[in-house]
């Protein structure tokens, strides 16, 4: 038997249509590709998406083609994504932090037909549209004023598209399994890989990032997302703020502190979103300026492991509450957050922070399991480390043109790539990538650890662990360190720093200093790049014994 509700396909047109309906006055404000703040509200960029759609339409475009960004987080972005999604074709946002080939090879593999792009990426794809034959046509996102001379073929002025269709374009009407959003991950294992996200699966995806434990974004809120719409999905902000009406700040180009600082305060944010690296750059600028932000209540931090030093530094300086996510292009992405359960709050914040640094538990909607390398299920006892696996509707099912084959288990899970441990009261803590583990003498060594340990040391700006070949024990960890500027310090004092806040034999063989530690498109460690840079490294000493 069939239940008898209405059947309202949860498709995402209709997060615009309610802003615009029910918070249409609320601002959404951008720092601008060309330099000025600029302001707009949720109606403005409902009648702007429209008549993108309307373009979209007149340009052949129909359900299932994909149209891609290349873009910041901008109010021209959002509508974009809007226009795109509203008439069933697929928004395929493009990284602009890879590499020019590898941006060359993704638009290929997904056919993109057309390209909306910012002023700062037009060089880029001049360069590489010789070698994408699907691109019929290229929108760069500015006025008439600022539109550059290019060479690109069939390149329009976003300003011009936009004044010249129209606002009236029909949304919606198919169904809620229909393709949405494309977005590659960062192929840090062979080719990169489309995860394919449909409406239905966006939509319940806000819905959960908008409970109380999870992103807690309502109308009262000023949200600034600093994590890009083209690094999956900025965490789902896109959505989120529009369906609840929260007033949406766009950092355009600019991440530096300075900037993010700027924004922070001149529009009053309540809440932001963003990777520890940016985090700390924010940081670094509010010290040295003497600076605060009396309106901030609350920041999510994700993408990689959260250090205790920026959780004790928003927590103990600025009075802003740390809110600890995990997830992956493949989980939409948000997957679990450290928000508190009643047990931890009740204690005193020192004892919170061991629970806050972990990286929390799956809101309604993800299921998690951790399994040993047979699929056999591991206890929760917070110490044994095991393959992260997760199912749920909106998660990852296969990869766009099967690229991976199948990517689930017999139960439908799908391996994470990443090892955790569970602990009994059900906070997840990621100890490593898979293929980034240190195993010495057969146990794990958890380098995520080592290195949030080590950044503790106020000599240390960035710090990688990473394995080295040893006779005895197969692998052992040395530690890495780019020191801040004007900093000095010693293999022997970090070595000092990590006694007893670690297990003896996790304690680094060697400690190298370096200039520079490289960083991936997603702005994580590249270990794969650290380690064939230190490939002629060699071992000072033995080790001692695993536990
Ligand atoms: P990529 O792996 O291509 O950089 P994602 O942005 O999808 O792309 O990265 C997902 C991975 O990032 C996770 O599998 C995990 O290894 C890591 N990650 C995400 N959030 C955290 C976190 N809070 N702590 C530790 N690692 C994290």
């Amino acid at each position: 038997m069939l239940g008898l509700m209405q059947s309202w396909p949860l498709t995402v047109d209709k997060i615009l249509d309610h802003a615009a309906r029910w918070h249409g006055h609320r601002e959404i404000v951008t720092r601008s590709v060309e330099g000025p703040i600029v302001r707009g509200t949720y109606a403005e960029c409902h009648d702007r998406a429209k008549r993108v759609s309307s373009a979209l339409k007149g340009w052949g475009v129909k359900l299932g083609d994909r149209v891609a960004t290349l873009a910041w987080n901008t109010q021209r972005h959002m509508e974009a994504w809007y226009g795109i999604m509203g008439i069933g074709a697929v928004c395929h946002t493009l990284n602009p932090r890879l590499f020019p080939e590898q941006i060359a090879w993704i638009i290929n593999h997904a056919e993109d037909r057309i390209i909306f792009v910012d002023l700062t990426f037009v060089g880029v794809l001049e360069q590489i549209l010789p070698k994408c034959p699907t691109v019929e046509r290229v929108v760069v996102m500015t006025d008439a004023w600022n539109m550059p001379q290019t060479t690109l073929p069939r390149a329009e002025c976003y300003e011009q598209v936009v004044a010249e269709s129209s606002n009236v374009c029909e949304w919606g009407g198919f169904s809620e399994e229909t393709a949405c959003g494309l977005c590659y991950t960062s192929g840090t294992t062979g080719d990169p890989k489309g995860v394919m996200y449909s409406h239905r699966s966006n939509f319940l995806h806000t819905l959960v990032g908008l409970q109380a434990d999870v992103l807690a974004t309502s109308v009262r809120d000023t949200i600034l997302p600093v994590v890009p719409m083209f690094h999956a999905n900025a965490w789902g902000v896109a959505f989120a703020a529009p369906a609840v009406g929260a007033k949406l700040v766009l950092p355009g180009a600019k991440m530096d502190g300075q900037s993010i600082y700027e924004l922070l305060s001149t529009e009053r944010v309540t809440t932001s979103a963003a990777v520890p690296t940016v985090w700390q750059m924010l940081l670094t600028h509010l010290q040295s300026h003497g600076l605060k932000l009396p309106d901030l209540e609350r920041v999510t931090i994700g993408g990689a492991a959260c250090p205790e030093t920026i959780i004790r530094a928003f927590h103990d300086d600025y009075g802003v509450d740390v809110f600890h996510a995990w997830g992956m292009t493949e989980t939409s992405p948000l997957g679990t957050t450290g928000s508190l359960t009643p047990e931890v709050s009740s204690q005193p914040f020192d004892q919170q922070v061991p629970y806050r640094l972990k990286q929390g538990r799956p809101p309604i909607g993800i299921e998690l399991k951790l399994t040993d390398d047979e699929g056999n299920i591991l206890p929760h006892d917070g110490k044994t480390f095991g393959h992260l696996m997760v199912r749920g509707s909106f998660v990852a099912g296969s990869y766009f043109k099967g690229a991976g084959g199948n990517i689930l288990d017999k139960q439908g899970f799908f391996d994470t790539g990443d090892i955790a441990t569970i602990d009994p009261i059900g906070y997840m803590q990621i100890t490593d990538r898979a293929k980034d583990v240190v195993k010495s003498g057969g146990e794990w060594i958890s380098t995520i650890d080592i290195e949030n340990i080590a950044l503790g040391h106020p000599a240390a700006e960035q710090t990688a662990v990473i394995g080295v070949p040893h006779p005895k024990w197969d692998e052992r960890p040395i530690l890495i360190v780019k020191l801040k500027e004007g900093e000095t310090a010693t293999r022997q004092d970090f070595l000092d720093f990590l006694q007893g806040k670690i297990a003896k034999w996790w304690m680094p063989d060697d400690v190298v200093f370096v200039d520079d530690i490289p960083l991936g498109a997603t702005g994580k460690i590249d270990k794969k790049v650290l380690r064939a840079r230190l490939k002629d490294y060699r071992l000072p000493s033995a080790s001692p014994e695993p536990a």
